[in-house]
């Protein structure tokens, strides 16, 4: 009889956002005709940039003829797109790397996943909580213990340092679900752990482009002596409307390195070569080509008027809450807003509420972790007629 990996029984068997979903379900089925507005959505709802669309529609027409059609990509990404990368993301912020250093990839997703597994089984993992449950759920999969390290209020929701030194720690900012932030002074601080704790840091960025606030750092390696400590991962969706195309990168300096039982030292850019070699096949061209047009002139004025966009989705939402008394962090940073929850209600009793009185849809803070009780999570990607009438109805509400 065929063995389960039995790791896989200890995680959750429902996640979060099928949870939600389900509710929402069982509400609309019982009261049909109701509208119900969702601000809990972690996806896009403007249409894709034209400078993407050209771009796709341009390649495809490539793909139509044998002199210039392309078969499977480079595992690591097509050089136009590597060189645009390093030039606006990281050149651009007086950062140097490598195109051997870039690995352009079909998510972030898929990436902060699929990292541990170049890292051995008995590493200490430490992870903020609340958290984007990936990276917990990843590493109870692989059999890994995890530290959990709240961020609350009261320190400004900046993750404590691990009670045990971690061998692995996941730091995501602009934070989602809270949508705080690190300083550089902050992020200084736990690269200097990591330094100190041959430590490894996985840093997502995913949302790096939704920073307004000049002494937020786009990227860790904006950090002196992160290359030695840390791997980013980054992504399209949200910067670019990527989340249904698929493109995304992760940046492994060369100069990040770990050891094996025996003491021999192994470089992890290497590893995750093999790893990607090994279980990906590239992300499909015409998708590159489309992601590669984000970086001209005319792209960034695109992307950047739909962040512009969701980022005033964002001040709606926090002023609106704020007028009732609610206690709001984030949306200056990130298209994340992260609500107290009012009176005792906890996460999902406030769900319920919401949902029921309201019709309005967000994310309870529990289900980003323990720390995320009492919190709750919404979004700014929604549409903006529809944020303004959720707004509303949440003011009817109290
Ligand atoms: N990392 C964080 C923190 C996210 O919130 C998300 C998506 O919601 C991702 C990664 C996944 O991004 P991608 O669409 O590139 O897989």
């Amino acid at each position: 009889m065929v063995k389960v990996n039995e790791y896989y029984t200890r995680i959750g068997n429902n996640y979060l956002f099928s949870e939600v979903a389900r509710r929402v379900r069982e509400y609309k089925a019982a009261h049909p005709g109701e509208r119900v507005i969702s601000l809990g959505i972690g996806d896009v709802t403007r249409e894709i940039a034209p400078v993407v669309i050209e771009a796709i529609q341009a390649a495809t027409r490539e793909m139509a003829s044998p002199d210039t059609m392309r078969g499977y990509p480079p595992e690591a990404g097509y050089d136009f797109l590597v060189e645009a990368i390093l030039e606006h993301d990281f050149l651009a912020r007086g950062v140097r790397l490598s195109a051997d250093e870039v690995f352009v990839s079909d998510g972030a997703k898929s990436d902060t996943g699929n990292i541990g597994d170049i890292l051995g089984e008995d590493n200490r993992v430490a992870i903020t909580d609340p958290a984007y449950p990936v990276y917990v759920d990843t590493n109870v999969m692989a059999g890994r213990r995890v530290e959990l390290l709240p961020c609350l209020p009261g320190d400004g929701f900046f993750p404590p340092f691990p009670a045990r030194p971690a061998d692995v720690i996941y730091l995501c900012y602009p934070n989602n679900p809270t949508g705080t932030t690190l300083t550089r002074e902050q992020l200084k601080t736990w690269v200097d752990y990591a330094i100190e704790h041959r430590s490894l840091i996985l840093f997502d960025a995913a949302y790096e482009a939704f920073i307004s606030e000049p002494d937020v750092p786009h990227s860790i390696y904006e950090v002196e002596g992160a290359r030695q400590v840390a791997i980013e991962f980054r992504s399209f969706s949200k910067t670019a409307g990527f989340t249904g195309l698929r493109c995304a990168y992760t940046i492994v300096p060369k100069e990040l390195m770990a050891t094996t039982s025996t003491g021999e030292t192994l470089s992890l850019n290497a590893l995750w070569r093999r790893h990607q070699a090994t279980k990906f096949n590239g992300t499909a061209y015409i998708i590159q080509r489309g992601a590669a047009a984000i970086y001209t002139l005319e792209g960034q004025r695109q992307i950047r008027a739909v962040i512009d966009y969701y980022m005033q989705n964002a001040r709606i939402i926090k002023q609106g809450l704020e007028r009732l008394g609610l206690t709001v962090y984030g949306g200056i940073n990130a298209p994340y807003l992260w609500v107290k929850t009012p009176g005792d209600l906890t996460s999902w009793e406030f769900f319920d509420r919401l949902l029921t009185e309201a019709r309005v849809v967000g994310t309870p803070g529990s289900g980003f972790g323990k720390a995320g009780e009492g919190f709750f999570r919404f979004t700014a990607f929604g549409k903006r007629e529809e944020t303004l009438e959720a707004i509303e109805r949440v003011k009817d509400l109290f």
